[in-house]
């Protein structure tokens, strides 16, 4: 029997047979974001999904927040990511922990593309989009406030 390990070869910009989609098919609260993933569902014995995730030129994630934790690990360009009162550039090989119920955003803001892996639980709660008040209670930086997108 052919053992179910595997190597996804790169191809260009991805990987082979891994198409792009869209990072999330609801919402605007989010510009230019592809996803490719890597590794989920489609293997049963893991308990965690590895997807890239690509930001063009000016773009950034939805800001949210959830209980589960993410790994990211910055692959190419640079950017910088909110979390709560900090902000952070990155570059590549940078690694992020976001802790649970940190408010997140990750912004392409450095005249390039940001890409990045993101490793997360394979059974994890629905991003909450924060609204303005819970907003204002977490985050008190002026200099945030004024870079994060909605
Ligand atoms: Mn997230």
């Amino acid at each position: 029997m052919k053992s179910p390990s595997k190597v996804i070869k790169s191809a260009g910009n991805g990987w082979d047979d891994v198409e792009p989609k869209e990072y999330k098919t609801e919402g605007e609260h989010f510009r230019g974001v592809t996803r490719h993933t890597l590794f989920s569902d489609e293997i049963p014995e893991l308990n965690f999904h590895t997807r890239y995730f690509e930001i063009e030129t000016g773009g950034y994630s939805s800001l949210e927040r959830h209980r589960h934790p993410h790994t990211v690990i910055i692959l190419r360009g640079r950017g910088s990511v909110v979390m709560d009162n900090e902000i952070s550039d990155l570059e590549s090989n940078d690694a992020v922990y976001i802790a649970p119920n940190t408010i997140h955003q990750f912004h392409a803001d450095k005249g390039q593309a940001l890409g990045f892996l993101c490793i997360v639980d394979r059974y994890r709660d629905k991003p909450q989009i924060p609204g303005d008040k819970e907003i204002g209670e977490i985050i008190r930086s002026e200099k945030i406030l004024e870079k994060i997108k909605k």
